[in-house]
């Protein structure tokens, strides 16, 4: 335990796994750890907590999250005051069985109970036993109401944001765990989505991304959509990028296209819009609510409004009865759609989902071998299209240094793309960076100018 400042109750270490609410979700636990006192730790070996911010969408998410369970708990023989707690969808998923299987857990907290950490750990240090907190009776209406400025903890770069505006998912792909780890949607009122962002500008943030697992199925008790929430948004002073992810695309619609062209470039032109196959038979199977025809309908339909906008998206291959005509079906959609950024999985069975039901005759080594010719296809057509970008001028968000080579700095471009660059720059900077560089994955370059000379300079 900590010494010293007698405000300071401990320290705490986080490991995350999953997606992009998961990280913003250990952004909210640290948020709410430095509210109650707590301060990051300098290492695992330090920490007096120790949180496993936890993800059930891939296959063995439970059995990982024990092996690392079984290290840790070696590490807490050496330190008898430290905390052990799982967040996350495994928390909501395993909730009092995590508490059997490894008795020295000391909390289990679900995703929607992140705010209760505080009470749970303060419980915890006066001698009451492990805390289970999967629910919490807040988020049992149909909005939800974050203490947003309390529990938030802005990234490094201080220029970008995460802002959730809905939780949970009402679709039901039969894949898929989410539903039942986060529960139905609930949204947060528009009003409150909007002072949050008002906040965020005052304190130099100049990107702002919405979260949520269907983002765009976003309506508040007022009957705002997402489409009135990005007007609004980009009205907002010093807001000069807004994002928003995970997309369904059976709700996008025309509204929405309107409201993002209507405030380009504010809202950037980029979109990621998780197909997962080129099949209209596999996607019935999957119960992804639209058909081949519906979704390219869509991206015609953005780019129409909005040209050279550029989509992401996400591919299972392998599902249960996909045939290799199916497969070549998705390999002919990423020919008709140039995705510039593909995630895609060999489809494994997951627990508690429906599609464990289906007959699945394609063995692993298949799933793998579609996997790999789909990754090596995509690769082709992103090298492709990253090789238009050089010798264009960008405007860049810098995130910070390189990982990979300390001398370059880090960003994105308006349209998602990263950049690596080299010249005087800091986080947070808006740099014009010409690309002298390309990959099938980034893109690379020079300062062009800072921030402070772009209005002088326009886009090449
Ligand atoms: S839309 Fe489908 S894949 Fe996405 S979170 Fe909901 S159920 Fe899961």
């Amino acid at each position: 335990m900590s010494a010293g400042d007698p405000s300071r109750v401990g320290s705490y270490h986080i490991h995350t796994w999953g997606c992009q609410m998961n990280v913003h979700d250990s952004e909210k636990l640290a948020g709410v750890l430095e509210r109650e006192g707590y301060v990051p730790a300098t290492s695992e070996d330090d920490a007096d907590v120790i949180l496993l911010n936890t993800c059930s969408i891939r296959e063995k998410a439970s059995e990982k999250v024990f092996s690392e369970l079984g290290r840790l708990r070696r590490l807490k023989r050496t330190n008898s005051n430290m905390l052990l707690g799982v967040c996350g969808c495994v928390a909501q998923q395993e909730g009092e069985n995590i508490y059997k299987r490894a008795p020295y857990v000391d909390l289990v907290i679900g995703p929607r109970a992140i705010d209760s950490i505080g009470p749970a750990l303060a419980s915890i240090r006066d001698g009451g036993r492990g805390a289970l907190r999967v629910t919490d009776t807040e988020y049992r209406s149909d909005s939800i109401r974050f203490p947003f400025d309390e529990i938030r903890r802005i990234g490094e770069s201080r220029a970008k944001a995460f802002v959730t505006i809905i939780e949970g998912c009402n679709h039901r792909c039969t894949y898929c765990i989410v539903p039942t780890t986060r529960g139905r949607e609930v949204y947060r009122p528009m009003a409150d989505v909007l002072q949050e962002v008002r906040v965020l500008a005052r304190k130099s943030v100049v990107e702002i991304e919405f979260l949520g697992q269907t983002v765009n199925a976003y309506r508040d008790s007022e009957g705002n959509t997402l489409a009135e929430l990005l007007t609004a948004t980009a009205a907002i002073d010093g807001i000069r990028r807004i994002r928003f992810t995970t997309s369904h695309p059976a709700q996008m619609t025309e509204r929405l296209m309107d409201a993002m062209a209507a405030a380009q470039p504010t809202v950037c032109a980029y979109l990621h819009l998780p197909v997962q196959s080129g099949s209209s038979r596999v996607l019935r199977a999957m119960r992804r609510g639209y058909d081949r025809e519906t979704y390219l309908a869509k991206i015609e339909a953005l780019r129409s409004r909005i040209p050279g906008m550029l989509f992401g998206t996400d591919i299972i291959v392998g599902f249960p009865g996909e045939t290799e005509d199916d497969f070549l079906q998705t390999i002919t959609l990423l020919d008709e759609v140039q995705f510039d950024t593909v995630y895609s999985f060999a489809y494994s069975p997951r627990p508690g989902t429906r599609a464990l039901e289906l007959d699945d005759d394609l063995p692993p080594a298949g799933k793998h071998e579609r996997l790999q010719r789909l990754q090596e296809h995509q690769k082709g057509i992103q090298a492709a299209r990253m090789a238009t970008w050089l010798g264009r001028s960008v405007e860049v968000l810098v995130e910070g240094r390189s990982k990979r080579n300390e001398e370059r700095w880090t960003g994105r471009t308006v349209e998602s793309r990263v950049v690596n660059f080299v010249g005087d720059s800091a986080p947070g900077r808006l740099e014009w960076v010409e690309i002298t560089e390309t990959t099938p994955f980034s893109l690379a370059g020079r300062v062009r100018a800072s921030d402070l000379d772009r209005r002088r300079l326009a886009p090449i």
